[in-house]
This record gives structure tokens, sequence and C-alpha cells, in this order.
């Protein structure tokens, strides 16, 4: 029998990809994706689900006895802005469900766990240009303090049980395929689908709003090649720093109009999310994961624009 890889909130937006990318490398029969909802058609149709709910540690526990996976995944979280809605939920989600997996993982003598964190780690102390991977944090929203946590959860598990857990601070991620799941970089989403279908879109981040975004392609190669890096090249132990593209929305609306000239932007005041994207990083020094794991991103803001449009366009 292969080895079992068990991704846990695999519906969610890099799930949905993750998963497929797995199946494809290591077989579907060897990639179980579950998640609190029922399966998405392709993830269904394609492999093993099982519904788990990763604050049930029976349900959760049941899993790991019947795979007895050999990597886990765990994508299950609540992200920055629905965070601020729910930040007891997002707390006991982001941080109960991480030390669950964590415990099993070391009882059933997994081998890899991949958790992800985020640039929400940073916060308004932080350098904001090319953010270092050391240097103060002060994160102030409930998802990024539980990301934080979490991250010093993952190093110490490997430093006290020699559990070989990795992470990646994703930047905002953008993608076709599912929808974003209630973040703060969701707009460079959003905008694609109101530029294919009204030609207009109203920005709930200002004009000027520079952050770190990446197109799924890159997250996805990134979280394949930290996986499969020799455990002695993998320094860091908390999370790596990953810079992506940054960009505004006013620089985002122009690439856009490239392709679509008849599009307009507008930008909506008092959006919640503003101050949220006000105290995070408007880039990322990524230099250890280009070091230790040969970290090198393919899509640029013109190349992430094209494949966006290309790709929504073919569904409408
Ligand atoms: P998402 O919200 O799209 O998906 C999360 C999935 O988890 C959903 O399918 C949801 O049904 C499932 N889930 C929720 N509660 C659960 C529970 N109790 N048990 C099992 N499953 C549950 O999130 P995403 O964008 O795919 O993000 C995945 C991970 O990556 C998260 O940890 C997130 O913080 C991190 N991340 C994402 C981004 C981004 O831009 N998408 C950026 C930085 C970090």
């Amino acid at each position: 029998m292969g080895k079992n890889i068990l991704v846990i909130g695999a519906n969610g937006q890099i799930g949905t990809e993750l998963v497929m990318a797995l199946r494809d490398i290591h077989g579907a029969e060897q990639v179980i994706a579950s998640d609190i909802n029922n399966a998405t058609e392709a993830i269904r149709d394609s492999g093993p689900f099982e519904i788990v709910n990763v604050l049930d540690p029976a349900n959760l526990r049941q899993v790991f006895e019947k795979y007895q996976p050999d990597q886990v995944y765990l994508l299950a979280a609540i992200l920055s802005a629905v965070g601020e809605q729910k930040p007891k939920l997002a707390w006991d989600l982001n941080m109960n469900g991480l030390i669950s997996v964590l415990d099993l993982a070391v009882e059933f003598k997994t081998s890899k766990v991949f958790w992800p964190s985020s640039i929400a780690v940073f916060g308004p102390h932080s350098p904001q240009q090319n953010t270092p991977q050391y240097c103060v944090m002060d994160p102030n929203t409930v998802y990024g303090f539980s990301k934080l946590a979490g991250e010093r959860w993952c190093e110490y598990y490997h430093a006290k049980h020699g559990l070989d857990v990795r992470s990646i601070r994703y930047p905002g991620l953008i993608s076709w395929k599912a929808a974003p799941g209630g973040g703060t970089t969701d707009y460079a989403v959003h905008i694609f689908h109101e530029a294919l279908k009204h030609k207009t879109y109203t920005s709930f981040l200002s004009a000027q709003t520079a952050l770190p975004m990446m197109y799924m392609d890159d997250a996805i190669r990134a979280t394949l090649s930290l996986m499969d890096a020799p455990a002695e090249n993998i320094t860091i132990r908390s999370s790596y720093n990953l810079g992506g593209i940054s960009f505004t929305p006013e620089q985002l609306a122009a690439e856009i109009k490239k392709h679509i000239p008849e599009f307009t932007i507008n930008y909506s005041d008092n959006d919640p999310r503003q101050a949220i994207a006000d105290s995070w990083p408007k880039s990322i020094d990524d230099s250890y994961a280009q070091k230790d794991w040969n970290w090198q991103l393919e899509y640029n803001l013109e190349k992430m624009v094209d494949a966006m449009l290309n790709n929504l366009a073919v569904l409408k």
C-alpha cells in the first residue's frame, strides 16, 4: 500500500488546487481530501473524501486511525476579515485545530506536516518594505496573532518532538478555480470576475494600498517544493517568508485595462479591511526560501493578469 496524504480544509481556495496537484503526483487514491463541508464535485469525483471537523477530537482521530497519513496538510482556518467578525472562533479553529493535528501527527508518526502561516503575522511596527524574515512582529488582528502563535507551536513541536513540520507565510493568493475565503486581499480576485462581467469594479482597498500577492500556481509550486526539500535544508521551522508580486489596486486595474480598455475602477471608503491592509507589509524579503529550497517566482503582474483573464474568460 502506498503512503497516504491527508488534506484538511480541502474545499477552500488553496485546497481545491492543492488536492488536484497532490493527486497528480502521488495518485488519486493516496490523497484523502477532507473538510467540514461536503466535497466539491471535482474533489469528490477524483478520489477519497472524508467529512472532518478539525475541532472534533474523536472525529479527527478516527481519520488518522483509518488512513495512518504519512503527510498531513492542514488548511482549515478562519481568514483575516472573517476573523475580525468572529474572533473567538478564529482563535479556537486556528489554534486548537493546529495543536490537535500536531499531537496526532506525533502519535501516529506522520512523517511531514504542512501548515500555512501568512503575511498577517507582521504588524504596524514591522518594516513595511521588503519585510525581513526576522523583525518586530506585532500583528493586531486575531488572524495575525493566531498565525504568529501557530508558528511558535510548529517550531516547538519540531524542537521537542522532532516533528517535521514545514510552513510558508503566504501572501494574498490569486486564483480562478475557487472563491477566496474572506481575507483582506480578496479584492485582487473579485476584480477579475467583475472586469469580465461588468467592466467595472469598486475596490474595498484604496488606490495606493500595496500588498504582496501571488498567483496560485506559484503558491502550489512553492508548497510542493518546500515539502520535497531534504529535511536538513529546512533551517526555518516557524514559517518561511514568501514574497510574490507587490502591487496596488491602481496598478492592477491599469494592467487589466491593457486587456479590457473600457474597464474602470472606483474605491469605497471606510471598509474595515483597509485598516488590516495598512498594518501589513507592502513587500516581502524571501531570501531564505530562495537559499534553502531554491524558490523562484514565475508569475509577475503581467503574466498573472493574463492567466487570470484567459482562464476566467473560458469559464464565462
Ligand atoms: P478557505 O477559507 O478558502 O478554506 C478553508 C477550508 O477549511 C474551507 O473549505 C472550510 O470549509 C474548511 N474548514 C473550516 N472549518 C473547518 C473545520 N472545523 N474542520 C475542517 N475544515 C474546516 O482558506 P484558504 O484560502 O484555502 O486558506 C488555507 C490556509 O492558507 C489557511 O490556513 C489560511 O490562513 C492560509 N492562507 C491563505 C491565504 C490566501 O490568500 N488564500 C493567504 C495566507 C494564508
